[in-house]
């Protein structure tokens, strides 16, 4: 995975550029995106799919530097939620929750922006949500978030309790170990 073929494009000052992203997920086509530079436009960045191809308008003014930090940022998101919904979240809690024999939960939804963690779980109104980002990763993983959030409906804490529940979801040590080498624990 190298960098995005758009990095060389990005120092030409061009009213208009169109070209394709390296593509990341075998699963899904790549994604083209054009930056249309807007001298109305003064701070605020905007993106939209426009016939499959992300637009993204940019203030004149912006850097070369800044305008590939919202490129990959806006191209990240819109991957993320193209991949996301392919995934059908309460159809694999409810199957997960059978298997496990854990409580389904009444609401589960994907959430952008969770920095801190990949779900979290309401117990009083079950409700699970989950970060987009991890619709990226492995499905034995993101299996295993879910698991973790259902079993929060059962045990709130991380207690010994907690912890035999999550265990009946065989891949939970190896997908641990995926998360712990992202930074961050489920
Ligand atoms: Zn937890």
């Amino acid at each position: 995975m190298g960098e995005p073929a758009c990095q060389l494009q990005l120092f030409q000052d061009l009213p208009l550029v169109v070209h394709d992203r390296d593509q990341r997920s075998p699963e899904l086509p790549a994604l083209s995106f054009e930056v249309i530079r807007s001298s109305r436009r003064r701070k605020t960045v905007q993106a939209r799919l426009v016939n499959g191809v992300v637009e993204i308008r940019i203030p004149a003014a912006m850097s070369a530097a800044e305008e590939r930090r919202w490129v990959n940022d806006m191209l990240s998101r819109f991957e993320r939620s193209l991949r996301s919904a392919h995934i059908d979240l309460p159809e694999r809690a409810a199957s997960l929750a059978r298997r496990y024999g854990l409580p389904e939960p009444a609401n589960i939804r994907w959430v952008d922006n969770m920095t801190t963690r990949w779900g979290s779980c309401t117990i009083d109104d079950s409700t699970i949500r989950i970060c987009s980002e991890t619709a990226e990763f492995p499905r034995w993983v993101l299996d295993y978030i879910i698991v973790h959030e259902l079993a929060h409906l059962v045990e709130a804490n991380h207690s010994k309790a907690f912890w035999t529940l999550v265990g009946r979801y065989p891949k939970t040590e190896r997908a641990r170990g995926f998360l712990i080498a992202r930074g961050l624990d489920g």
